[in-house]
């Protein structure tokens, strides 16, 4: 990896911990520093599932973020969707959050968040019955949208049907130009398998198409840091 090359880093759990309050994952000054340092010499962006509302707190809006998971690039000037029928899907996620206190009042300790372009349920404080419950619920809901359903880590969502972190990334891809690409879920894959000629770095255990592993995004940190210095 030299400078120019790029660097496509997932958020939670590869940046920052996973949390217990999802509202609350703000960028600590360690990390602000990191993602400066690699800013001035590679070309970076966050890929993240996230909503652009929650990356922008989390965040200064300096760095570029792929938000959404690839719907929408998030940089200084504003937001640019990455895909056509994205205002609909907008629309699509509005309704549904109207269900929001049905969806609390069927589901003891379910968090719904609208993430305009997606629909999040945290399933953080839920015990497994109630999240199995919840997954056939949100299973029917994801037909009845014309949305997919995504189970991940504490989380279970609907998401832009086709839109993966592989395509994203793929999209920013510069020809010529190395890749580092590092993650800790299961979107993460997409985007390991999609981009098999890049540096990928699987954050955590579990099984990985990456081709390199660290334990935890401290290490995640210690790497990028080792980047940095041998820039
Ligand atoms: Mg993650």
């Amino acid at each position: 990896m030299g400078p120019g090359d790029q660097v496509f880093l997932d958020y939670d759990g590869t940046l920052v911990p996973i949390s217990s309050d999802p509202t609350s994952c703000f960028a600590d000054r360690e990390l602000l520093s990191i993602l400066d340092g690699l800013g001035e010499e590679y070309d970076m962006y966050i890929v993240t599932g996230r909503s652009a509302e929650d990356m922008r707190r989390f965040l200064p809006p300096r760095y570029r973020v792929i938000a959404l998971h690839g719907a929408l690039l998030l940089t200084s000037e504003g937001d640019v969707p990455l895909i056509p029928d994205y205002s609909r899907y907008v629309e699509i996620c509005n309704s549904i959050a109207l269900r929001k206190n049905e969806i609390r009042e069927m589901f003891h300790g379910a968090r719904l968040y609208n993430k305009v372009g997606g629909i999040t349920v945290n399933t953080w404080l839920m015990d497994t019955a109630t999240r199995g419950r919840l997954e056939d619920f949100m299973r029917s809901l994801a037909e009845e949208s014309g949305m997919e359903l995504y189970l991940g880590k504490q989380v279970v969502e609907l998401r832009i049907p086709g839109v993966n972190k592989g395509d994203a990334i793929r999209k920013f891809r510069k020809h010529g130009r190395k890749a580092l690409i590092a993650g800790d879920d299961i979107t993460d894959e997409e985007a390991f398998i999609k981009n098999s000629d890049a540096l990928t770095v699987k954050v955590g255990p579990g099984e990985t198409s990456a081709r390199y592993r660290v334990s935890d995004y401290m290490e995640m940190r210690s790497l990028l840091r080792e980047l940095i210095r041998r820039s």
